[in-house]
């Protein structure tokens, strides 16, 4: 059996720790690996290594950190292939999804080819008389990454080209469920001529985490995962004095007005809520029908999720892969469940879906749960898996209040041909991120990703313009070039300008 070790300052490494945990294959249900399991030993090994490497990286010119983020972001596009079998093979998910999220991935690569733009300060001339003032932004030194099984590619790229482009040195410490994908990642840095040091991965459980954020070494960390641990990484994190961004789960709602052409949005709801198995932050799980919008919805969105072919992810045909584990298929299964005693319509049933050949895989059918209410489990959990619900409103203004009374504010969507409608949900619902006819309203690079309220602990979104305040610290410097040695003497009164 394959056993999947740290990256530690340039080269692989199994590390001090005993413990390793099981890698598995969603698709057949086996265990196809193991990872090792570090311990705070080897946490302080990786962060030794990324200071080290901090005192030369730190330094280096903004041309030589942008020539290796060129050199990295084209062998990414040139192992696109290996790379999103490698995801598919750990995650389950469809090959054709996993080039999607390397493709997003890479666009933070990209922002980052551009970090001497993004990271320019400002210069104020003559500010009093031969005095000037110029600001700079300087990286903290070393940041780690805590990311969450569903991207596990996508997600780090959020974090590590940002942190290195602007001069830091990283420790990712990835999902344990699958965790190849990372170390792909090292070896393609290294091709790309990132010194070694300058990223590194420990792969590990709650007791790599705790030792990050208790490392006095440690500057900042980046969490992307459920709510409760970026609660607690935030908590711990920033108790330990770092900077810590910290983004949570979600309940995304995507409201359909009765104007809206019902086909387009079906089709967007169905692929929003479906893909993937549903487990993105980002997936719709909540179709709100406005008005008479219901009943002809849910008719469309039933044929739809009834034609989705469900498989391995890299079996040609495949819409829809299995879940993560047998842990996730057994909570999706329970969701449903409680909806029906709940009082929910399950207009499609996915529960005891099996896949001739696969039948110990991880797989489970989509849902489609009908009149769903706020009072429900499966309405107040986030379920991550293939289940969208529909609740049904009478007016825009009780969708909005649906959608505001939720604790998550990750992202939502509304369907409609009418612009202030459109225009008065964009205002007026307290999410992060919104689409008008766009499912999945992920925002490109050069902006930045990030909920409000439970999705995101504390307040930083993730890269683009976010990504270089959080990873460098603003320094602001007043200069005078005195040309005579004539002094008016010391003045003891607080400076002004002249
Ligand atoms: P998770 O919270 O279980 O794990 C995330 C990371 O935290 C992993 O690296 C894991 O090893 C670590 N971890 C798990 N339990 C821990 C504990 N008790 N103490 C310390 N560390 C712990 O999340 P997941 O199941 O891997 O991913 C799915 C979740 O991530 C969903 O809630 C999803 O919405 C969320 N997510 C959010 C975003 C976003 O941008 N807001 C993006 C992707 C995923």
């Amino acid at each position: 059996m394959t056993s999947i070790q740290h990256w530690i300052n340039g080269a692989g490494t199994p590390g001090v720790a005993s413990r390793t945990g099981p890698v598995f294959n969603p698709a057949t249900g086996t265990q196809q690996a193991d990872v090792v399991l570090a311990d705070p030993a080897d946490v302080d090994t990786a962060v030794t290594a990324a200071a080290k490497a901090f005192e030369s990286w730190g330094d280096s010119s903004l041309t030589q950190r942008q020539r290796v983020m060129f050199a990295f972001r084209e062998l990414l596009v040139r192992h696109e292939d290996e790379l999103a079998r490698l995801i598919s093979a750990e995650h389950g998910k469809v090959i054709d999804d996993a080039r999607g999220e390397i493709v997003r991935g890479r666009e933070v690569v990209e922002y980052a080819c551009g970090i001497a733009e993004a990271l320019k300060g400002s210069f104020s001339d003559q500010v009093s008389s031969g005095v000037d003032v110029h600001s700079l932004r300087q990286p903290l030194g070393v940041c780690a990454g805590i990311t969450p099984f569903n991207f596990p590619i996508m997600v780090p790229l959020w974090m590590h080209p940002m942190a290195i482009a602007t001069g830091n040195t990283f420790v990712l410490k990835p999902s344990e469920r699958d965790p190849s994908a990372s170390n792909f990642v090292a070896e393609l840095y290294a091709e790309a001529g990132l010194p070694d040091g300058v990223f590194n991965v420990v792969h590990g459980d709650r007791t790599a985490v705790d030792a990050i954020l208790d490392h006095p070494g440690v500057a900042a960390v980046s969490f992307v995962g459920s709510t409760p641990i970026a609660r607690y990484v935030h908590e711990r994190g920033t108790a330990s004095g770092k900077r810590v961004q910290a983004l949570g789960g979600a309940k995304n709602h995507a409201v359909v007005l009765p104007d809206a052409d019902l086909e387009f949005a079906a089709d967007h709801l169905t692929a929003a809520a479906y893909g993937s198995a549903g487990q993105r932050c980002m997936a719709v799980s909540v179709g709100v029908a406005v008005g008479d919008a219901g009943d002809d919805l849910v008719d469309v969105l039933a044929r739809k999720a009834n034609e989705i072919t469900v498989g391995p992810g890299d079996a040609p045909g495949t819409d829809m892969g299995p879940v993560v584990t047998a842990e996730a298929r057994r909570r999706v299964i329970d969701a449903v469940r409680s909806g029906a005693e709940q009082g929910a319509d399950v207009v499609v049933d996915g529960r005891e879906l099996t896949v001739p050949g696969h039948e110990d895989g991880f797989f489970v059918g989509p849902s489609l749960l009908d009149k769903v209410t706020p009072e429900m489990d499966a309405y107040q959990q986030e379920i991550f898996g293939p289940v969208l619900s529909v609740a049904r409103t009478g007016t825009v203004d009780e969708a909005i209040e649906l959608i505001n009374n939720n604790p998550y504010g990750n992202g939502t969507a509304i369907f409609t041909g009418d612009g202030h409608a459109a225009r008065r949900f964009g205002r007026e619902v307290s999410v992060g991120m919104i689409g008008v006819n766009v499912p999945i309203p992920v925002p490109m690079s050069y902006y930045s990703f990030g909920g409000w309220k439970d999705s995101l602990i504390g307040d930083s979104p993730i890269h683009g313009p976010e990504g270089v305040r959080f990873y460098t610290r603003n320094k602001v410097i007043t200069s005078r070039w005195p040309h005579t040695s004539r002094t008016s003497g010391a003045a003891f009164h607080f400076p002004t300008t002249s």
